[in-house]
């Protein structure tokens, strides 16, 4: 997230590009895309979908805009949201809870518990910057982006879950069967990500991300092989945390390329090159991308995380402080 607010600072005289309407996914399941454009932090996208008793939806969204489209959903819909799945704690996917939470206070959350180290650690080092960052801004709406961020962090446990995923199995919510799946230590120290077996749908979370992988909180190696066992599952349509919906074909040229990356950045090749790789290998699913954007991203990627110190990606690959072992 140290990125995004990097991107964020790096081009703020950029305009929020409108999202796309709400897309169906299959019967009874939409998607609610998010947004991610320079000059603005990014929305994750959400997934909402129909139960007997009423909505059950996957990421919330960090601007109130996304969260609004959420409740809207719901409002035309005529039912309540019953349950929010959470795929990790980044404020892109948790950022709306507290919204969702006031207008149904009966919902139940249900996330990994790795929000409570990040609270005490990443999260409150980022509330830190922001605040430096608040302190020397001159724009006031960039100011007001900043303090927004910090308002998500503040709202504390109300971003946390009333139901804890610590392992993976099937889970009845709102009246219907969900396998939610425990990843750990990939993008972040538990991340969730949910296979509706009687739609064959997939959401991944950020597992998935288009327009590059987002390894801010990363162990690249791990999440390399969560695709593996993404790719294991007999899913027709895969939906990103980022970017729009994948059939099988698609993810596979995306694990391919995310491959081809990490492998690039472990030789001593130009950085150049392998964002070139990148480029070509993920073509067929950067058709809609900015070159640019994709270029700044992966190349703070590679510096930052890829060929950051050994002993930083340790500790992301490594990070024990129980959270995910219940
Ligand atoms: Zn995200």
């Amino acid at each position: 997230m140290k990125a995004l607010l990097f991107a964020c600072m790096s081009a703020l005289a950029a305009a929020p590009s409108d999202a796309a309407d709400t897309v169906t996914i299959a019967a009874g399941v939409n998607l609610i895309p998010g947004t991610f454009v320079p000059g603005r932090q990014p929305d994750g996208n959400s997934v909402v979908f129909r139960t007997a008793e009423g909505l059950v939806v996957f990421d919330t969204g960090r601007h109130t805009e996304h969260t609004q489209k959420i409740l809207d959903y719901a409002k035309d819909a005529g039912l309540p949201i019953k349950a929010v799945i959470n795929s990790h704690w980044h404020l892109d996917h948790v950022g709306g809870n507290p919204r969702i939470r006031e207008a149904y206070p009966d919902v139940r959350v249900y996330a990994s518990m790795a929000i409570a180290g990040a609270m005490g650690g990443f999260l409150a080092n980022y509330r830190k910057q922001l605040v430096e960052a608040i302190a020397q801004t001159k724009g006031e709406k960039t100011a007001q982006s900043y303090r927004d961020e910090i308002a998500i962090i503040d709202a504390g446990h109300a971003l946390y879950p009333d139901e804890v995923v610590a392992k993976s199995g099937t889970r009845r919510i709102a009246g219907r069967d969900f396998e939610l799946h425990l990843q750990a230590r990939a993008v972040t120290e538990g991340d969730v990500w949910l296979y509706d077996p009687a739609t064959r749908t997939l959401v991944a979370g950020d597992l998935v991300t288009l327009p590059v992988p987002l390894f801010d909180t990363a162990c690249p190696a791990r999440w390399q092989s969560a695709l593996a066992d993404l790719d294991r599952v007999q899913f027709k349509t895969l939906v990103p945390g980022h970017g729009a919906p994948m059939q099988r074909t698609q993810f596979a040229v995306y694990r391919h390329a995310y491959a081809n990356l990490l492998a690039c950045a472990a030789t001593d090749k130009d950085k150049n090159a392998c964002i070139d790789g990148w480029l070509a290998d993920a073509k067929p699913l950067l058709a809609d991308a900015d070159t640019a954007f994709v270029r700044m991203l992966a190349g703070y990627y590679i510096d930052n995380s890829l060929r950051a110190p050994k002993a930083k990606i340790d500790q992301l690959c490594n990070a024990d402080t129980g959270q995910t072992k219940h």
